[in-house]
């Protein structure tokens, strides 16, 4: 406790949206924030609202079975804290509010899926290609990733691994983009994913051509089935 106050009067903190001080983002600031109450097709342009089948009857043969999407990429205040969690001078500490959007969108849309039969879930960050990193210092992906699995109580596994650097996707066209991160996975360990149903977990959603890749290794790896988690959705 002692500690937290020095840490305060020492290092004050000032939301990043009305400067007021306290936290990196400020409660009002957060709740602000639209939150998805419903569940899309995440393969679908247009949005097309889904139910228990995550996906809609075109897009059923993919390999991702759906995603959970918090809010949109086009809220000017999530656009904003997810680029100063991620790019230079990192803000790690806004992992906390930015999961407590995804929870809140789970509560939101009702969706029982992430609490139904835990024993057999894992939570899985996309991962990044090492160097990178060792360069940022931290996969963002998996911090998020870790906080779900403290909060849901649900195992975080690593068995998936980045083995090729690609292009940044939203430099791409669709094609390119999934011609670019096609065979850049490998599975580490498969037999802990045998049957599961995986969690697949990332910040930002924009094809889906990457978490669709994923999910493409890790079942033919042999687990049961794989859903998607973002921040949002572009
Ligand atoms: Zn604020
Ligand atoms: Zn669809």
């Amino acid at each position: 406790m002692l500690k937290k106050i020095l840490v305060h009067i020492l290092f004050p903190q000032f939301c990043l949206i009305c400067k007021r001080e306290g936290a990196l983002i400020c409660e009002d600031c957060l709740s602000s924030i639209g939150l998805s109450e419903f569940n899309y097709c995440p393969f679908c342009q247009a949005p097309k609202r889904v139910f228990e089948e995550g996906t809609c009857s075109t897009h059923r043969r993919m390999k991702l079975s759906g995603i959970f999407s918090a809010t949109s990429y086009q809220e000017p205040l999530v656009k904003k804290l997810i680029s100063k969690f991620k790019y230079e001078p990192f803000l790690k500490n806004l992992t906390s509010p930015l999961t407590s959007l995804i929870i809140a969108h789970f509560l939101l849309s009702e969706n029982k899926l992430i609490s139904q039969d835990k024993e057999n879930s894992v939570l899985m960050p996309v991962p990044l290609v090492k160097f990178r990193e060792r360069w940022r210092g931290f996969n963002q992906a998996a911090l998020i990733a870790s906080e779900l699995s403290k909060f849901y109580k649900i195992p975080l596994f690593n068995n998936l691994i980045k083995i090729k650097q690609t292009q940044p996707q939203v430099e791409l066209k669709r094609e390119e983009r999934e011609k670019n991160i096609k065979g850049v996975f490998t599975i580490k360990n498969p037999q802990e994913i045998q049957g599961k149903r995986i969690f697949l977990v990332d910040d930002v959603f924009t094809t889906g051509s990457t978490m669709e890749e994923c999910a493409r290794v890790l079942k033919k790896a042999g687990c049961r089935e794989v859903w998607g988690i973002v921040i949002a959705r572009e």
